[in-house]
């Protein structure tokens, strides 16, 4: 199985790489996919340019095995719906399960997403624990039609995931980093210091580009 892991990465953080990398372990993934949007349908146009987020994920990633950057969000045209993107990957490996990797936060808001019943017929889902956002919100946050499509889909056993082929949303706690871009991108302007949020080269070559600006 192939986890798909794709986000803005604006900058990129340990609460990114560190849950990818425990879900690649649990699941036993044969990869993982880091793919960066080029314009995220539900957000602000990104701070850092596409070259910045891009680079900085380079340099996170870097020296992992069977981790991969995968830029064929940046290559297209438009917004980066991750339906399209998921399609395109079913045609580039016909022959694996794909699991999402989101977190629970963006779970939360999933029942928006293009298309996004549409997901659970091309890939798994693998929901991942993060601080401040709690599954037992998710009944009270969505139509109740659409949490019970979710619901019927939902485990905790990693074997109901493996042995099919799509359609599965296994719920698995990560290592829990109470952190985000966001956050980040804040401190950064307020001139503080984030180095502890990120790897060292990474944090390095940021500093680098706010300090160019
Ligand atoms: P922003 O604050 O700019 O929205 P972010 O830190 O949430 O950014 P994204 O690039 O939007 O990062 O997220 C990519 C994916 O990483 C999403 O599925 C998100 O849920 C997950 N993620 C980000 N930070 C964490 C964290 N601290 N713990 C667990 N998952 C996280």
């Amino acid at each position: 199985m192939i986890g798909i892991f794709g986000g803005t990465f604006d900058p990129v953080h340990y609460g990114h790489i560190k849950p990818a990398l425990s879900i690649k372990q649990a699941l036993n993934l044969t990869q993982i996919r880091f793919i960066p949007n080029r314009i995220p349908p539900h957000r602000e146009p990104p701070w850092l340019s596409v070259a910045q987020r891009l680079s900085l994920l380079k340099t996170a990633l870097h020296g992992y095995s069977d981790v991969f950057i995968d830029e064929r969000e940046l290559n297209r045209d438009g917004l980066s719906y991750m339906a399209d993107t998921l399609k395109s990957l079913r045609s580039d490996f016909p022959d694996e399960s794909l699991c999402l990797i989101i977190g629970m936060d963006a779970f939360i808001g999933i029942n928006t997403w293009h298309q996004w019943r549409s997901l659970f017929d091309l890939c798994h889902l693998v929901v991942t624990t993060r601080p401040g956002f709690e599954q037992n919100t998710i009944a009270e946050q969505m139509r109740a039609s659409d949490y019970q499509f979710l619901s019927e889909r939902m485990t905790q056993d990693i074997n109901e995931i493996t042995s099919k082929k799509t359609g599965g949303i296994l719920l698995k706690s990560v290592p829990q980093l109470d952190i985000s871009s966001t956050h980040i991108r804040a401190r950064l302007l307020a001139g503080e210091d984030v180095s502890q949020w990120m790897p060292e080269e990474v944090y390095l070559q940021l500093r680098g580009f706010i300090d160019d600006d």
